[in-house]
C-alpha cells in the first residue's frame, strides 16, 4: 500500500485520509509534528523524536494520545504497510475538533495523523560539493523549541528559499544565527564546532545532539553558544545538520565563499561519522 496515511488508530490510502474543516491544527495550527526517517528500513532515533513529540505537547497542553510503546507499534506499523525501501513518516497531534474558538475545552479528542511515504535521500554529488545558503531574519515566536504545526515564518523562509534557487535559509534573529528554516547550523572556527544554545531560539534537533555527541568522542571541542551573522561569514567552515541532510556543508552564503569553498576537514569528518552511526 503505497503513501500510507493514519488517522486517530486506523491506516487508510493516503488519498482517503480526511479530517474536518473545524479541526484546531487547520483553524490554529494548534498542533505538534515530528519528521522521523529510516536507515535500512528502521526509523532512526525514533524514542528522541518521540521524547521530543511529549515535550511539544506537554509546553502546548496537549493531551498525548499515545504512549511510547503505543507510537513505536503504530510507526512501525505504518513503515511495514508502506514497503518503501526507505520511508519519511510524519506524525502530528492536534488539539482535536471544535467550534472556532480561540479558548479550548480540556475535553478535545486530538486528531492524531501519520504520512509514511518513500524517502530519498540527498544525491551523494550534493553531499560531496555542499550546498549554497542565504540568510533571512528571523520573524518566528519566541518559543522555537516546541516543533508546533504553525510554520508560516518557515513556509515565508523557505520560499526566499525557492526564489533564490539555493539550497536554505540560515535566520538571524538580532544580528546572532539561530539555525536554518529546516534544520540546525553548526559553525566551526579553529577546530571548535559552535552551535547555538538550546532554548526557545532554536528547535533542539534530533540530529543535532546525535552530532554534538560524534564531535565529542572524536575529541572536538564544542562550544553551544550564538555566533555573529558577521562571524558566519568568517568561519572556517559551515555545516546544517537535520533529519533529512544529516550533516551537510553549506560552502556559500549570501554569495560569500565560506572557508575554502568546499566541504571543509572537519564536516567531512562529522558527516563520516553520522553514516556511520546511522548505518
Ligand atoms: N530546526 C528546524 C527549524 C527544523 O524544522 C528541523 C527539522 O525539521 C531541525 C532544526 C532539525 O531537527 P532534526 O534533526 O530533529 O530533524
Amino acid at each position: 500500500m503505497p503513501n500510507v496515511a493514519f488517522i486517530n488508530g486506523s491506516f487508510m490510502p493516503l488519498a482517503e485520509a480526511k479530517v474536518s474543516i473545524e479541526d484546531r491544527g487547520f483553524q490554529f495550527g494548534d498542533g505538534i509534528y515530528e519528521v522521523i526517517r529510516t536507515y535500512k528500513g528502521r526509523p532512526f532515533a525514533l524514542d528522541a523524536h518521540l521524547a521530543r513529540l511529549d515535550r511539544s505537547a506537554t509546553a502546548l497542553d496537549l493531551t498525548q494520545p499515545y504512549s511510547c510503546a503505543e507510537w513505536t507499534h503504530h510507526v512501525l506499523e505504518g513503515i511495514r504497510r508502506a514497503a518503501y525501501p526507505e520511508a519519511k513518516i510524519y506524525v502530528q497531534v492536534t488539539r482535536g475538533v471544535a467550534p472556532r474558538d480561540h479558548v479550548y475545552a480540556d475535553e478535545l479528542r486530538p486528531t492524531v495523523v501519520m504520512t509514511v511515504r518513500e524517502f530519498h535521500p540527498l544525491d551523494r554529488s550534493v553531499q560531496a560539493a555542499g550546498v549554497e545558503a542565504i540568510t533571512t531574519e528571523d520573524i518566528r515566536w519566541g518559543r522555537c523549541d516546541i516543533k508546533s504545526v504553525n510554520l508560516l515564518a518557515n513556509v515565508l523562509a523557505r520560499q526566499q528559499v525557492k526564489k533564490a534557487q539555493v539550497f536554505e535559509t540560515i535566520l538571524v534573529k538580532e544580528e546572532l544565527v539561530t539555525e536554518g528554516a529546516v534544520s540546525n547550523v553548526m559553525v566551526v572556527q579553529g577546530g571548535t564546532v559552535v552551535t547555538a544554545p538550546e532554548g526557545s531560539r532554536i528547535l533542539s534537533g534530533v540530529t543535532r545532539a546525535v552530532v554534538l555527541d560524534l564531535a565529542l568522542s572524536e575529541g572536538l571541542s564544542i562550544q553551544e553558544r550564538f555566533v555573529s551573522q558577521a562571524d558566519l561569514y568568517e568561519a572556517d567552515e559551515v555545516f546544517l545538520t537535520g533529519t533529512t541532510v544529516e550533516v551537510l556543508a553549506v560552502v556559500r552564503i549570501d554569495g560569500k565563499v565560506i572557508g575554502g569553498g568546499r566541504p571543509g576537514p572537519i564536516t567531512q569528518r562529522l558527516a563520516a561519522g553520522f553514516t556511520s552511526r546511522v548505518g
